[in-house]
């Protein structure tokens, strides 16, 4: 079977949503740890390198809501736009599908 464009596209969760437009870019990790009392006691280099170990680059917050079916696959299946409610499957529904 020949497998379309969006079937081997890799989604930018970052990015704008190819059906409505909108950004998934929700902001800096960094922006929204500082802003949190809990994280008064580091400095901003030690928050920077807390997040560094705990998160994967780019360290920003996507909008993009992460969809499981457990009964098809224990992770993540597929991704819906927050906006427009557009379904994407993710890289192992498009790899079982
Ligand atoms: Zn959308």
């Amino acid at each position: 079977m020949k497998k379309t464009n969006e079937q081997t596209q890799k989604l930018d969760h970052y990015g704008n949503c190819p059906v409505c437009g909108k950004s998934w870019d929700g902001g800096e990790i960094f922006d929204t740890m500082r802003s949190y009392d809990a994280y008064d006691n580091l400095s901003d280099f030690e928050l920077y390198e807390m997040i560094r170990k705990c998160y994967s680059p780019p360290y920003k917050w996507s909008r993009l809501l992460a969809m499981e079916d457990p009964e098809k696959y224990d992770g993540v299946w597929e991704y819906h736009c927050p906006d427009c409610g557009a379904v994407f499957p993710s890289e192992v529904k498009k790899l079982k599908s």
